[in-house]
């Protein structure tokens, strides 16, 4: 990478996530523009490495069955609303899933729980006073609709927990059979640490989990069944006479075990399910499978913080849900957020952080306007000819510097300085800067391929840029395809095709006609500050003008306390 990272593109937390960095290894690198990779293990070995959080190692990703990446990613708990703590969870995720669908080619099956019976579920229905099916639905439905508010691809496949009862209760049931579990008088049944044998592999000293620890063999032992108490809903079970309900870390096993069998290629979650949520599934499956290994690779998304520097959490009370997020900013500037900071990375979301983002996307933005300002005549003043052999080493360098870092455990925030650095470039051959030492013919195609790589890398992570050229798809896509939107963008070219006329003859007629040209110029910077105070910047370039929708103004961002204060309990 050269030259110094820029500060507001990597963040200082970023470095502690990069302290296991290894060197960047590509035998054959792969463009953003390529065909289908080839998704074979072997070579998607030397391409693609992640940080095993069981091993703290980078591995390279592989598949046990070919071509199929096998990805189980634990869903929430729905009892409450989500925040943006499980959004930058959910987020980062979803960056990794484009590299390795959309830029690497793979055919990644994901399939996720929706956890919707739950000691939580119970109490929340019983302080509604609803059932507890309609509030679990309920948070569902919310859910699904934020994680597509945010772009959120959605999992290949999503398990609502009580689909899978007859699964549980067989899973179970072997555990049971085999020794390692065993049944308790209230009819909850307990993994049997003791009859595992097996050390914890996340955390070396494995601490006791609380849930009525008198019936329990060991400390360590963990629910696989809880049997019911009164009032609370349940379902009868082969191997106790009384009817219960499932714990939460066997319902992930037995999911990920219904549709991918006894092993995972990639499992992930937010940190704090490392333990003992992610212990204990690991532990019984690889008892269930008869396995000494699970999950191929182990993948854990940081903590988002509040400004306090403290994790949002529904514990701390300072968190934010994602519906009054999304109420004051964009699912576009989260994501640009996202990629900023690696997904191991601890972060601190704040108002600067939002603003910082967003100006990274007018940065982009106002690149691919000027770009195609250029290519349509409309350049900057004294803009000179651009050196072509320049822009194509600098672009050529950038996809490999962007194919190197998502390579590397997924580091976006070096792909986007690398992109940064190349756009500085291209910026500093368009602005009215050189006025000499051309040496070369001017191409349009190398700075239309730097804008092509600019607008590509940003789709390719689920963000298309407010270009111009976009406007049109996007404002109709934001108005529900409403006429007015659609004719948005023509109506203001014709707009700025009539102020360019009359602002020329304007600045022509300044030596004869000095007073008419004021007036004339004036009303044409009227009619600009009068765009700008409605959304729509206009730039005036030496043949002519440009425009583009501001990004939207990020208010205040605060933590909500008090009444509304919930969350989903995982990731
Ligand atoms: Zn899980």
């Amino acid at each position: 990478m050269k030259g110094a990272a820029d500060p507001c593109l990597i963040s200082s937390c970023l470095r502690n996530a990069f302290h296991q960095r290894i060197p960047h290894f590509l035998p054959n690198p792969r463009r953003l523009s390529s065909s289908p990779a080839n998704s074979s293990a072997e070579n998607l070995s030397v391409t693609q490495v992640v940080t095993n959080s069981l091993t703290r190692t980078k591995e390279a990703i592989s598949m046990a069955n070919p071509p199929v990446l096998r990805w189980y990613s634990c869903g929430p708990t729905v009892y409450d609303s989500a925040h943006l703590g499980h959004a930058y969870s959910f987020m980062q995720f979803d960056l990794i899933r484009r590299v390795l669908e959309d830029y690497r080619g793979l055919n990644v099956v994901q399939v996720m729980n929706i956890t919707d019976i739950d000691d939580k579920i119970i109490h929340k229905a019983n302080q509604l006073k609803m059932d507890w099916r309609e509030v679990a639905r309920n948070y569902e439905d919310e859910f699904r609709e934020e994680m597509r508010s945010l772009g959120i691809k959605p999992p290949t496949i999503t398990a609502r927990i009580t689909s899978f009862l007859p699964q549980i209760v067989g899973f179970t049931q072997k555990l049971i059979d085999s020794g390692m579990a065993y049944v308790a008088p209230s009819g909850s049944v307990y993994f049997s640490q003791e009859k595992y044998g097996r050390a914890s592999k996340f955390i070396k000293s494995s601490t006791p989990e609380g849930f009525d620890k008198s019936e329990k063999k060991s400390g360590a032992d963990f629910a696989l069944w809880k049997g019911a108490k009164a009032g609370e809903p349940s379902w009868p079970v082969p191997f106790s006479p009384v009817p219960g309900r499932p714990g939460w870390h066997i319902e992930c096993s037995t999911v990920a075990s219904h549709f991918f069998g006894s092993s995972v290629d990639l499992h992930s979650g937010g940190i704090d399910l490392m333990f003992p949520h992610h212990e204990n599934e690991e532990a019984q499956c690889c008892a269930h499978h008869g396995v000494d290994n699970w999950a191929g690779q182990w993948i854990h998304a940081g903590h988002l913080l509040a400004p306090n520097a403290t994790k949002m959490s529904k514990s701390d009370r300072n968190f934010i849900t994602i519906r009054s997020y999304l109420e004051r900013s964009t699912s576009d500037q989260f994501r640009m957020y996202c990629m900023r900071h690696h997904y191991r990375s601890n972060c601190t979301f704040d108002d600067e952080e939002i603003r910082i983002s967003s100006d990274l996307i007018s940065k982009f933005t106002n690149f691919c306007n000027l770009v195609d300002a250029y290519l349509n005549g409309v350049v900057p003043a004294s803009c000179s000819s651009v050196e072509e052999p320049e822009i194509l080493q600098q672009i050529r360098e950038t996809e490999r510097q962007i194919d190197s870092c998502l390579a590397d455990d997924f580091s976006y925030p070096f792909a986007l300085q690398a992109l940064s650095e190349l756009v500085s470039i291209c910026h500093r051959q368009l602005a009215p800067l050189r006025k000499s030492t051309v040496t070369s013919a001017t191409s349009y195609s190398a700075m239309a391929a730097a804008a092509n790589l600019t607008e590509t890398f940003f789709r390719s992570a689920g963000l298309v840029l407010p270009t111009k050229r976009n406007a049109e798809a996007r404002t109709a896509t934001a108005a529900g395809s409403s006429p007015e939107a659609m004719a948005l963008p023509k109506v203001m070219d014709a707009v700025l095709d009539f102020r360019s006329v009359v602002r020329g003859a304007g600045l022509s007629m300044r030596k004869e006609t000095p007073a008419l040209s004021k007036e004339m110029l004036g009303a044409c910077d009227g009619l600009r500050d009068r765009l700008q105070r409605s959304g729509v910047r206009v730039k005036d370039l030496g043949g002519g003008s440009t425009w583009e929708l501001e990004q939207q103004v990020p208010v205040k961002v605060s933590a909500e306390t008090g009444s509304k204060v919930g969350s989903v309990k995982s990731p």
